[in-house]
């Protein structure tokens, strides 16, 4: 349909824009955000902290699980943690919000000290001389389908312009040797917790989950770097290499910010967001609908994460 959104009244079209990343910003904080103490960390946060897989998650009981440890845990009110069948002590509540268990960030060390050591420790991975060679990353483009995102000023959507980045992302760490896996490769909808799952399933090196802001404000502009607020430092440095990437496309850096969105903090593996620009404003909505910068934000978030995963193979 040619622009439809020129027939709405202005109040509508704001809505509209903030249908995007907004609503999903505030879904996320609307539950982990507020709904959980300051200092607690997901089950998946737990196990990218520990090595450990998350084997089945519900809204009673968390099983995480490498080759020699099984951990259990159960929320409030009988909330309770097990480490190979032994309690540990907990150290604070342990809640339930959006369907997502959240542990007091204190149990992570508490069940580090309980966890057996694999009993053979895991092979180093033969390092070719390209670093890159084998390794995974789950990129995933935001919103999709029903869920169009933000809506440009221009009248473009949110879930369109991620899917053309993302997929110049992949196509380009393929080149370098990355197996790049995409979350949609089609204007397909994906529940949020789906996107991560992908990562998690194949124990990716880094999940990348791309998309562009957009605000109230016109005037707001400039790219930003997500991570869940207790992330990892792999997750954190992943984050500063794309900023450094990021920093040569000419548009403002608004540095790495830290927000618990739902693609995050289910993540057990190293997982950033990237914001590339407004949508609401008219010079970042002009330059991310043009094919040429949109290469150059894919070019360079290829860079990013090079960078980021050539760091993480010499630590
Ligand atoms: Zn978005």
């Amino acid at each position: 349909m040619r622009s439809p959104l020129r027939l709405l009244p202005t109040a509508l079209l704001a809505a509209a824009l903030l249908a995007g990343c907004q609503q999903d910003r505030m879904a996320g904080m609307g539950g982990p955000l507020l709904a959980t103490p300051a200092a607690s960390v997901s089950v998946y946060q737990v196990a990218e902290q520990l090595g450990l897989a998350v084997r089945d998650t519900s809204a009673v009981s968390a099983t995480l699980a490498n080759s020699a440890n099984l951990v259990l845990i159960y929320p409030d009110p009988a909330g309770q943690v097990y480490v190979n069948g032994a309690p540990v002590s907990r150290g604070g509540p342990i809640v339930r919000a959006d369907g997502l268990i959240f542990v007091p960030e204190t149990l992570v060390p508490s069940i580090r000290r309980a966890l057996r050591s694999p009993a053979e420790p895991p092979k180093p991975r033969p390092q070719p001389a390209n670093t890159l060679k084998g390794r995974v990353v789950v990129i995933d483009p935001g919103h999709g389908g029903k869920d169009p995102g933000a809506i440009s000023c221009l009248g473009m959507y949110e879930k369109t312009v991620n899917l053309k980045v993302a997929m110049g992302v992949a196509r380009l760490l393929a080149r370098r040797g990355v197996t790049a896996r995409l979350t949609r490769r089609t204007d397909l909808f994906i529940e949020r917790e789906d996107r991560p799952a992908v990562a998690n399933r194949l124990k990716a090196d880094l999940f990348v989950s791309i998309h562009a802001d957009a605000a109230r404000r016109r005037s707001a502009r400039g790219f930003t770097l997500y991570t869940a607020r207790r992330a990892s430092a792999a997750s954190r440095s992943a984050a500063d290499a794309l900023v450094r990437s990021m920093a040569t496309l000419g548009i403002p850096n608004r540095g790495v910010r830290r927000a618990d969105f739902r693609v995050l903090v289910c993540s057990d593996r190293p997982a950033v967001l990237i914001e590339m620009g407004y949508l609401s404003n008219p010079r970042e909505a002009a330059l991310l609908a043009d094919a040429t910068f949109q290469d150059r934000v894919a070019r360079a978030i290829a860079r990013g994460i090079s960078a980021a995963l050539a760091t993480s193979a010499r630590e």
